[in-house]
């Protein structure tokens, strides 16, 4: 398989055309934004590193029943995916409090949520990716009753596969973020990444953060923290 043209180049990964029908190929870049791109930075060995946790996670859910774009890993940043129209909303689900949840609605970070929380937030960086609700979605066109209600279901399915999961691997599961799209066949599958850019990892003994929040919060040991997901994974101790 070949790349034939980029096709788009995001904040973490570049997407490819490929001259095989229905494939891209995506590749992980190092670059590190937070807060709408305000704040930007590398993280060493983050491409690779957040290929290879996304791909086992996928791969995971796959087996799980969870239709994803996942192909093949080709290389260290490199995965071949199924081509998909990106439905534009960010799917956040939250277990425990944090980041903008804790800001908004006044909790201490850590707060333990009665019940799963799901938000949508409509992608649109010029906006800085405002909540919406599903009134919002629908008044907007972003997408269909029935996309929405599926989308939704594997939202939270997904979130009990990867909770005890991660459980097991010593890791919390505290937020993380979605985005689904729909294939030239018309079925709506899971999309992007799922990867300690795009989740908080609390280590369940100490708490500390395995996440990008080492990056938006200059903790430190940002590097060490992807790679220690990788690892857990990898069943690496
Ligand atoms: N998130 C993300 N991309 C975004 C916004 C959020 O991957 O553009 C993830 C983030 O890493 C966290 C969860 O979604 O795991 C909830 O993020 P939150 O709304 O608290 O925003 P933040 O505090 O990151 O601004």
């Amino acid at each position: 398989m070949q790349k034939t043209q980029q096709l788009y180049e995001g904040k973490a990964k570049k997407v490819y055309a490929t001259d095989e029908a229905g494939v891209y190929i995506v590749s992980y870049k190092d670059d590190a934004t937070a807060f709408n791109g305000l704040k930007k930075g590398t993280i060493e060995h983050k491409g690779s590193i957040n290929n290879r946790v996304s791909n086992h996670l996928m791969q995971l859910l796959e087996k799980e029943g969870i239709p994803t774009h996942f192909l093949k890993e080709l290389s260290d940043r490199e995965t071949a995916v199924r081509k998909v129209r990106i439905i534009p909303l960010e799917v956040i689900v939250r277990n425990i409090a944090a980041g903008s949840l804790a800001t908004r609605l006044g909790l201490e970070e850590g707060t333990k949520l009665r019940c799963t929380v799901l938000e949508f937030c409509y992608k649109r960086d010029d906006l800085g990716d405002p909540l919406v609700n599903e009134y919002h979605i629908k008044a907007l066109g972003l997408a269909l009753d029935e996309e929405l209600a599926q989308l939704s279901a594997y939202s939270l399915k997904i979130n009990d596969i990867l909770g005890s999961y991660l459980r097991d691997l010593g890791i919390e599961l505290v937020d993380f973020k979605l985005e689904f799209g729909i294939t030239d066949e018309g079925k709506l599958i899971l999309a992007d990444e799922i990867s300690p850019d795009t989740c908080r990892f609390w280590d369940t003994k100490t708490g500390k953060k395995l996440d990008k929040d080492r990056f938006r919060r200059d903790l430190g040991s940002v590097e060490e923290a992807y790679q220690e997901v990788l690892f857990r994974l990898m069943g690496i101790n």
